[in-house]
């Protein structure tokens, strides 16, 4: 039987998660260096600490506008002052041999600029999600990493959350049938008018930029297909002093060649983290879904629920783990990234649709 991308996808995350592969490419290698760019709360609080829990990555340099932050953080995770940097002299990172790969933390505008100049300077890119603010942005990152013979990956920690990959592998297993619909819907309440997540030139659009882009993902690797068109609508309060600039709540529905449907949402004015995929013999849910932790995954088929509480281990101790060392991994293996540029600039592709589909009041065909 031919095997689809996603269950190459699936395949490649499986043999990533082999302890035996990851023994071997450890063995009198060094970690590989990565150099993280902006230190606000996904950077500091999250991605920092995760370092502990990889095998194969370790953090050489910071790069901040924060010149006191950058200092606290280096002496707390032994980055040497040599190789702290700030946004005027991050070019100089080319003459770090420490550094193998830069990670894009930033807010979501200069996610392209800091992926091209850090390609620029030799180095292989990690970058967040949402990948860039365009489709545009995303083709000359991804040509960038090209012309500089460097990986581009996105920070899709999804890929390697063990309920998340579990999901995917009893949707593709068939547990719930032929897949009917889907429902992908994540949100937070967003209290604060300053944050950068508010202004459209920083954030590039509102809740689909952020929380939008994790019922899209979960979308398109449930259903395994990509979406062959989308209809959207979208409803905000512009009188409210947290709207005035980007969206809040927007819903899209995707139709897939099989014939499934996705019915997807996202908001910054209500809590909600949810995946649900219904197939002809029963469901696959996720709730929460996609958060650091404590996410929960339940299958339902002839009438019997259950709660699957412990799937087999993802690629790493952590899902972030599992992705800073998927990175290096792929670096030391030649192989491409399961989540790389271009699966960021497939989002972005869908992202503008949604957009122009809400704005036009038609269905647009991808
Ligand atoms: P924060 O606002 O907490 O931090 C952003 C950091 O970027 C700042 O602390 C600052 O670092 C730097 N920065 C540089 N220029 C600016 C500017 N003009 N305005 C604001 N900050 C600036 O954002 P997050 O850490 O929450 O998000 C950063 C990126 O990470 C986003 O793209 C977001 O989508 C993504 N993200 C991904 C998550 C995931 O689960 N995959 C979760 C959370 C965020 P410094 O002071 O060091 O210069």
């Amino acid at each position: 039987m031919e095997l689809g991308r996603r269950d190459l996808l699936l395949t490649a995350a499986a043999l990533l998660a082999a302890p035996t592969i990851g023994r071997a490419q450890a063995a009198g290698d060094r970690k590989l260096g990565y150099a993280i760019v902006g230190l606000g709360y996904y950077g500091l609080n999250v991605i920092l600490p995760q370092f502990a829990n990889c095998e194969h990555s370790r953090v050489t340099a910071l790069v901040s506008g924060d010149r006191a932050k950058a200092l606290a953080t280096a002496a707390r995770y032994g980055v040497p002052e040599r190789s702290i940097y700030s946004y005027e002299t991050f070019d100089q990172i080319r003459d770090n041999p420490d550094v193998d790969v830069v990670y894009v933390i930033l807010p979501n505008s200069m996610h392209a600029e800091y992926t091209i100049r850090a390609a620029k300077a030799g180095k292989h890119v990690m970058c967040e999600k949402p990948m860039a603010v365009s489709v545009a942005e995303c083709e000359a990152m991804i040509a960038a990493c090209k012309t500089a013979g460097r990986k581009l990956m996105i920070g899709y920690r999804c890929h390697f959350e063990p309920f998340n990959l579990e999901a995917m592998r009893l949707a593709r297993s068939g547990a719930a049938g032929k897949v009917r619909y889907v429902v992908s819907e994540h949100g937070f309440v967003q209290r604060d008018p300053s944050k950068w997540r508010l202004k459209k030139a920083l954030a590039g659009g509102g809740s689909l930029m952020d929380m939008g882009v994790y019922s899209l993902q979960a979308a398109r690797y449930m259903t395994g297909e990509e979406p062959v068109a989308v209809t959207a609508r979208e409803s905000t309060d512009r009188s409210d002093p947290r709207f005035t600039e980007v969206e809040d709540m927007i819903a899209w529905t995707l139709n897939f060649p099989s014939g499934a449907i996705a019915t997807c949402q996202s908001m910054y004015s209500a809590n909600q983290n949810h995946v649900l995929l219904m197939g002809d013999r029963g469901r696959i849910e996720l709730e929460p879904a996609t958060r650091y932790d404590g996410n929960r995954l339940w299958t339902g088929r002839d009438g019997r629920e259950q709660e699957v509480t412990a799937p087999p281990a993802g690629p790493g101790k952590t899902q972030f783990a599992g992705q800073l060392d998927h990175m290096a991994v792929s670096l030391r293996t030649g192989a491409e990234p399961i989540v790389s540029g271009e699966e960021g600039l497939r989002d972005l592709r869908i992202v503008e649709a949604i957009y122009r589909s809400a704005r036009d009041g038609r269905t647009i065909t991808l």
